[in-house]
């Protein structure tokens, strides 16, 4: 059968769980480290407001932009104005639906890696070209503004930042931030600025967006989503902030792709927003033992590279594997000879193919179950 080739490849993080899955099922016990979740429970009130609301009989589209009290929410969590919310079936859907409403087909979009493999995807989809920038593993995964700006040409239209990274963890520096800010008004582009992992940021980590940088507040999406910070990633809730104009254009390109979130599990976000950061910290406080824990158990390991990450719950270490391997070699080997599933940096950007990811967003006894079996096979 003829199917249309839009340039996407099939998930690389999909590939590795579904292997991880078909081992489990042949009875290998497999420690999950590959899958961009945390392992913890969406928060109750959440849950018992989305029962109330099918209930009460919610069941039916709700306006595209989202329910007005969602939206008020979301608007006073970021300090927005209401018509600058739109609430989409999670921060795939926002980033998906502003790169359709920014890119015309031809253009171009930046995207600094390593990245987020979606991007690159909505990208082609939109029938641009994704122009990859990526950020040094020797500087910390920091962007570089110069090598931004001598990838710009004249049909350049976006610049993608994500901060906390996914899956670095870096969170980009103050100045640099700027720095890309004034590109972005020079050259006229829209920055996508995806924020879903701002609730984790460990040390002296400190969340800025790009959209606060002077002027930058009209040419910037912001993306959020109630998947990472109330541990909800089944329900589908996220959301984009825009200034007017482009909120409107993101908004009709929403109500092509998917019409509404769903109306319950609105009713449930505008719960979890009203918990307030209480779900949020215990997570954080657990994402940030975890991560201790990760980098006493793999940072004395010979070969391995790995940058204390500074945000989200990803670590994104650099390894120099027994035999020369490369990431991809690496993974399929931690999978089948030691049942740990990890990600392949080459998922993330061509030059991280020595890389692997890992969530450490799990129980204390998964990760250390993990790690003991990354030693073993590394050591
Ligand atoms: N952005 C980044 C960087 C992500 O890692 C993810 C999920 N893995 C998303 C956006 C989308 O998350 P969701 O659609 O569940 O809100």
């Amino acid at each position: 059968m003829r199917v249309a080739n839009r340039g996407l490849r099939p998930s690389g993080i999909r590939l590795i769980h579904d292997r991880a899955l078909e081992l489990e099922r042949i009875g290998r016990r497999i420690v999950h480290l590959e899958i961009g979740r945390p392992y913890f429970d969406s928060p109750g009130v959440a849950k018992d407001a989305a029962v109330a609301a099918l209930r009460a009989g919610q069941v039916h589209y709700t306006p595209s932009r989202g329910l007005p009290e969602l939206r008020e929410r979301i608007a006073s969590r970021h300090g927005r104005r209401v018509e600058e919310v739109v609430v989409t079936a999670g921060g795939s859907e926002a980033v998906v639906a502003a790169v359709l409403a920014v890119l015309q087909p031809g253009e171009q979009a930046i995207v600094l890696t390593p990245a987020w493999p979606h991007y690159q995807g909505h990208v082609r989809l939109a029938g641009g070209t994704p122009v990859f920038v990526p950020c040094r593993c020797e500087d910390g995964f920091q962007p570089d503004p110069d090598q931004v700006a001598a990838a710009i040409t004249s049909r350049t239209r976006m610049l993608i930042v994500s901060s906390p990274s996914n899956p670095s963890g870096a969170v980009i520096e103050p100045a640099r931030l700027a720095a890309l800010a004034r590109l972005c008004v020079e050259h006229d582009l829209i920055a996508l600025s995806d924020e879903i992992y701002a609730g984790f940021l460990y040390g002296a980590a400190r969340h800025r967006s790009i959209a606060a940088e002077p002027h930058m507040t009209e040419r910037t999406v912001i993306v959020d989503s109630c998947s990472k910070t109330w541990s909800m990633t089944g329900w589908r809730v996220g959301w984009a902030l825009a200034a007017r104009p482009l909120a409107d254009a993101l908004n009709v390109v929403h109500q092509h792709l998917g019409v509404c979130a769903p109306a319950f599990a609105q009713a449930g976000a505008i719960a979890a927003l009203d918990a307030g950061a209480g779900h949020a910290c215990a997570m954080l406080a657990a994402c940030a033992e975890r991560r201790d824990a990760l980098l006493a158990g793999l940072g004395d390991l010979d070969g391995v590279r790995l940058r204390p990450p500074q945000g989200a719950f990803y670590a994104f270490p650099r390894i120099e594997a027994p035999g020369g391997a490369d990431g991809c070699e690496l993974a399929a080997r931690l999978l089948e000879e030691a049942g740990v599933a990890t990600v392949p940096g080459a998922v993330f950007g061509e030059p991280f193919a020595a890389h692997i990811r890992l969530s450490y967003a799990v129980s204390g006894a998964e990760l250390a179950g993990g790690l003991e079996r990354m030693r073993a096979l590394l050591g």
